[in-house]
């Protein structure tokens, strides 16, 4: 019988399936254990320092009780405590990204994706390098400044050295007052030697969606293929930091499987992180399964509606208040909106899901043909920077944490020493300024630079303010780009 260990690096053993299920039985004893959720909730509240604020976080079990808990005024007070942490280690910033699909190519059998090998309606592509900067330069002239990577799992298309190869291509191209600044890289789990390559390449974060925890639903759910290796898979961010990635998002596909069990699942893996290599998972997505060529997300039974996965989302706020949480263009705008007050921290914007959708097409033209899903929010990156601002938040196209050397635990240093105003918040108005001075609409640029100016007023050090405001003129009136602190 296999004991549960955090600290273990074995699948089984950090993700463990009697623990799991012991706390869904807990958190459903719970429930309505009102003293219990009160100090669960006040545990997770963030707390004021002389700095700025700390935040202790939950345990695995202690955010099973909240998500559990089905009493309309403990569930408000989760979400008003996500935004409180929320605001307390992110501001208002949103960071802004982009995917770039690189190759739909894939040997695997994965029931819920339309690359699966025996799908024979979707057209196999491949971007050659030329292609990828062609993507590239379409990507900044919409004034996008980081992409996460994606392809299938191809040994022969796609091995490493073609990943590397694209990009160094992406890192390469400087179009005009444009360039990428950090490649996050979304490929199957891959050998420690491999990792290390990425690494070496410059990536920023690695990304690998568990998709389910739950094991046997798993291996039914990637019945053929390298993916099938449940074992491998668990266990690839622990290789990925051992190749010297300390970034590394995690995230699980909702409707495969029950979502407490996703839930509790996600946060013992970030817990064993946190355990092994002292620092948690930088970020958390929440994708939701959506229809796509040759799959019907109905066939699943496990979907959740928007109130649960709102929930959720929540709940991981409280539960690992230094990880950052994104939402991709997966979710319409209006939950993306309500989801925005919930925690999240990163978005998409402009997405194509399709290899090669962005160069040569107008904002208002898709290609399906090589879709990997279909995309709910189809606004333009402009429309998405515009309604940002509109509802309180600053787009940013900041990227200068890891290019500053600030990854793994020393980001999340900077997070918890209450220093971030004087540091993301300057980065997020300079790096906005660039946008709306190269590429946004006249009526963002005009909203974009009341915010600007508004929330320059907000930069504690003087010193530090002063020079953002000389940063931001520089951008204005010269082609001067890149400021950081
Ligand atoms: N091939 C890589 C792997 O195996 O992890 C990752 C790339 S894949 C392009 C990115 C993610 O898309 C997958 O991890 C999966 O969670 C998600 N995905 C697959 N099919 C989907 C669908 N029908 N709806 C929503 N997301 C889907």
């Amino acid at each position: 019988m296999k004991q549960y260990d955090p600290k273990s690096l074995k699948a089984e053993e950090f993700i463990h399936d009697g623990e799991i299920r012991e706390t869904l039985a807990y958190a459903e004893a719970n429930k309505n254990n009102v003293e219990l959720i009160d100090s669960i909730l006040e545990k997770a509240r963030p707390k004021k320092t002389e700095t700025g604020y700390r935040c202790e976080g939950l345990t695995h079990r202690e955010a099973s009780v909240l998500l559990a808990c089905e009493i309309p005024e403990k569930i408000e007070e989760i979400y008003k405590i996500a935004e409180e942490i929320k605001l307390a280690f992110y501001g208002n910033r949103i960071v802004i990204f982009a995917p770039l699909y690189l190759s739909n190519y894939c040997v695997n059998g994965c029931v819920y994706c339309p690359y699966h090998l025996k799908n024979k309606e979707i057209p196999r592509k491949k971007l050659t390098q030329e292609e990828v900067r062609a993507e590239v330069i379409a990507l900044q002239d919409m004034g996008h400044k980081r992409l996460a990577i994606e392809a299938g799992e191809h040994p022969t298309e796609n091995p490493i050295e073609y990943i590397i190869e694209c990009i160094n291509t992406i890192y390469s191209v400087h179009h005009k007052n444009g360039d990428i600044r950090r490649v996050n890289v979304n490929i199957a789990a891959t050998t420690v030697e491999n990792y290390r390559k990425l690494k070496d390449a410059g990536i920023g974060t690695y990304i690998l969606f568990q998709e389910t925890y739950h094991k046997e639903s798993y291996l039914a759910l990637h019945p053929t293929g390298p993916k099938h290796d449940y074992d491998y898979h668990t266990e690839a961010m622990d290789r990925a930091m051992e190749g010297g990635i300390d970034d590394v998002g995690l995230g699980v596909l909702f409707g495969l499987e029950l979502y407490k069990y996703e839930f509790a699942g996600l946060l013992m893996h970030a817990e064993h992180l946190e355990a092994v290599h002292g620092v948690g998972p930088h970020t958390i997505s929440v994708p939701r399964l959506k229809r796509a060529s040759d799959i019907d997300p109905d066939q699943f039974d496990n979907g959740i509606d928007d109130d649960t996965f709102a929930k959720i989302t929540a709940c991981i706020r409280l539960a690992v208040p230094y990880t950052g949480i994104i939402i991709s263009t997966r979710e319409s705008e209006a939950v993306r909106t309500r989801l925005l007050h919930l925690g999240v921290s990163q978005v998409s914007g402009g997405s194509r899901t399709s290899v090669g959708g962005y160069a040569g097409y107008a904002n208002d033209e898709r290609p399906h043909d090589t879709e990997q899903f279909d995309v709910s929010d189809q606004r333009s990156l402009d429309e998405v920077v515009h309604w940002l601002m509109e509802n309180g938040h600053i787009p940013s196209f900041c990227t200068a944490c890891y290019r500053e050397g600030r990854t793994g635990d020393r980001f999340m240093s900077l997070c918890k020493s209450g220093q971030i105003l004087n540091c993301c918040h300057p980065n997020a108005l300079m790096t906005l300024s660039e946008y709306l001075e190269d590429y946004a609409s006249p009526a963002t640029r005009a909203k974009g630079y009341e915010v600007v100016a508004r929330e320059l007023d907000r930069i504690p050090k003087e010193k530090v303010r002063k020079i953002a405001e000389e940063n931001i003129e520089a951008i204005r009136a010269s082609n001067r780009r890149d400021f950081r602190f």
